[in-house]
């Protein structure tokens, strides 16, 4: 089963998400559990989990439908010391929070060396920060994204998340999403069926498909191997649609939230529509 969905607003409180996501017809959906532009917020309040939980019981999404995106200002290889502290600090909170949402993975961008360190030192210090978040917190998986590599961001690589993943001490709580803007702009060619072939099949080689936690599907704005992260809507950028209809019949692509990122709102409704109508 497909379960295509949005990054839905959490204005007023997360419990708007579901309701939200539900009104355009998702069938899963991504949600910010605080201020994205923040590094910390108030804590989430019982009223706000409980009224989250049974949106979410009332419009039939379960954990696995759902994937929360932490905040853009944390960098888990920031090369130092204390913009590093703060970081994880923050993303352990974030982790808290899906927890006491009932969540069970959070999804991020894996961070920046910042031409201070080596690709490996900044990697390494990734995977110390998702094994130090998981002491803290339980039943979270970390959901490593794909970058476009723009500027010293990491993570644009399959060899270098499966390099994080690699370091990361409790295997289970470790994923990864893949962005199909990303991946193409980054330098993986999934606009042809062949190129798509080619790349699931390194994927599944060098990190391995039971990662595979979630994606995010958005067209691009960029041209292949641009490294420039730069959504748009399907079938209106350089990837056209080939690209999603290959993913809708894809076994492979069953049971994990398919979230749209794309930049003009109003047409997630109709998306969402036109990526169930290329299912065969
Ligand atoms: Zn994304
Ligand atoms: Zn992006």
């Amino acid at each position: 089963m497909k379960y295509v969905g949005a990054h839905v607003s959490a204005e007023g409180g997360v419990q708007n998400a579901p309701v939200n996501a539900n009104a355009i017809g998702a069938k899963a959906f991504a949600l910010f559990t605080k201020n994205q532009r923040q590094w910390f917020s108030s804590p989430l309040t019982s009223k706000s989990i409980s009224e989250f939980r049974a949106n979410c019981e009332k419009f039939d999404y379960k954990p696995f439908q759902i994937l929360p995106h932490d905040s853009y200002l944390i960098n888990l290889g920031h090369p130092e010391k204390e913009p590093l502290e703060k970081s994880r600090t923050s993303f352990m909170d974030e982790m808290k929070r899906c927890e006491l949402l009932g969540l069970d993975r959070l999804n991020f961008h894996p961070g920046s060396h910042l031409n201070n360190i080596t690709i490996d030192e900044c990697l390494k210090r990734i995977a110390e920060s998702i094994n130090i978040s998981f002491d803290k917190t339980k039943g979270v998986i970390a959901v490593i994204e794909n970058t476009a590599g723009q500027g010293t961001n990491l993570g644009h690589t399959f060899e270098q998340i499966a390099f994080i993943i690699y370091h990361v001490e409790d295997k289970s709580r470790v994923g990864v999403c893949i962005d199909t803007c990303h991946a193409y702009t980054s330098g993986y060619e999934v606009k042809t069926k062949n190129g798509f072939t080619e790349t699931f099949k390194r994927f599944s080689e060098i990190i391995g498909m039971q990662y595979l936690k979630g994606m995010h599907l958005n067209d691009s704005k960029k041209d292949y191997g641009t490294r420039v992260d730069r959504h748009e809507n399907i079938g209106g950028g350089f990837l056209g649609e080939e690209i999603f209809s290959l993913i809708m019949n894809d076994s492979r692509f069953d049971n994990i939230p398919l979230i749209l990122e794309t930049p003009e709102e109003s047409l997630w409704e109709a998306e969402i529509k036109k990526l169930y109508s290329f299912i065969k």
